[in-house]
């Protein structure tokens, strides 16, 4: 953990040699309620000047300047050259749910607050890749067109490690009965029930579930809600208080050595 008065406090996975991963938390940044203070989203209404803050943070923090997309649910993955990708478009590389680089002077972010941030590395290739799966991304798969892109740069399965980040968990994501039964129909691990007895979907169950039937190496799980646990961004938290307004934390994965 970082000292919070110095910079983000961040959760750290271990995904293999050469690879640096974290998860960011609410902590450490300069914006203000309701996005204190460690805002990472553009798109949330927070102050630009705050967020460009925020994400400096970040990249000193793991060495590197972090490229985030626009994210827009969909399954499309954009290939991230270097670290001038940062440089040359500020805030977003473009529109996609899935970035892959081999770079080592740039690092790859995925914006969340309930949704799965999901991060891989094949430590071997020295390929990484983030991908931001919602409910609509799983049902898209997202995370395998993720996968594709990292096999298209060298990487294999067999030698890959994800880590599925904190979100909506399994027995707080309450849906519609129907849209329960649409998701589990193709993805069957996200069949859910709220602790309250409703239906519900767990979504990093699903992403799990597709990444062991790619043939994924190993995946780290991290058992924290977002909507349960305060040192989060919640979308579904903060709308119970009546104003949905919120913050982004992230996913962040790179590369710290080259390839040989
Ligand atoms: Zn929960």
């Amino acid at each position: 953990m970082t000292d919070p008065q110095h910079g983000p406090r961040t959760i750290e996975l271990d995904l293999g040699p050469g690879v640096r991963a974290v998860f960011t938390t609410v902590h450490g940044g300069v914006s203000s309620p309701p996005w204190a203070s460690l805002n990472l989203g553009m798109a949330c209404g927070d102050d630009q000047g705050a967020v460009v803050e925020n994400r400096r943070r970040v990249g000193a923090a793991v060495g590197a300047p972090v490229a985030f997309a626009t994210q827009v649910h969909g399954a499309d993955v954009v290939d991230v050259a270097g670290a001038d990708a940062v440089r040359e478009l500020p805030g977003t590389v473009g529109e996609a749910d899935g970035l892959v680089t081999s770079a080592t002077d740039v690092a790859l972010g995925v914006l969340v607050a309930d949704c799965v941030p999901v991060l891989l590395a094949d430590p071997e290739a020295r390929v990484v890749a983030v991908a931001h799966a919602g409910r609509r991304g799983v049902e898209s798969e997202v995370v395998l067109r993720t996968l594709d892109a990292m096999v298209a740069r060298g990487a294999d399965p067999a030698r890959v490690r994800a880590a599925v980040g904190p979100c909506a968990c399994g027995d707080c994501y309450e849906v519609p009965e129907d849209m329960r039964a649409d998701v589990a129909a193709r993805v069957p691990a996200t069949w859910s029930t709220t602790s309250w007895g409703t239906p519900a979907l767990d979504l990093a169950a699903g992403v799990e579930q597709q990444l062991d039937r790619a043939g994924v190496a190993s995946v780290t799980r991290v058992a924290r809600c977002t909507i349960e646990d305060d040192d989060l961004f919640s979308y579904r938290r903060a709308g119970r208080t009546g104003d949905p307004t919120t913050g982004r934390f992230a996913g962040v994965v790179r590369i710290t050595v080259p390839g040989r």
